[in-house]
């Protein structure tokens, strides 16, 4: 990608280059999973939560950055299986 930077739509999807990896601006949502686990996504996931419950966390050319980041404010982090699925660690429940 050539343009440092392009807008799209009225969504303000805005694409950063730098030295030619995209960086995307990456959230934590808020409220945690069925696990007690709080989700990282990125800015054009649809299971991006509502405004209400995003923490930024900053723009990242990776989801490994932004969990990495995540982790150093939340014990319990994991990538969204949907768009951060390299860095999505599958959860399975305990029973007691
Ligand atoms: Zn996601």
């Amino acid at each position: 990608m050539k343009n440092t930077s392009m807008l799209m739509s009225m969504e303000l999807f805005i694409f950063v280059t730098h030295r030619d990896k995209m960086l995307l601006y990456y959230y934590l949502d808020s409220r945690p999973n069925e696990y007690g686990v709080l989700e990282v996504h990125d800015q054009r996931c649809k299971h991006l939560p509502n405004f209400s419950h995003r923490i930024l966390l900053g723009m990242f050319s990776s989801s490994q950055e932004a969990i990495l980041m995540a982790k150093k404010h939340f014990v319990s982090v994991n990538g969204c299986p949907y768009c951060c699925i390299e860095n999505y660690r599958k959860m399975v429940k305990y029973e007691a």
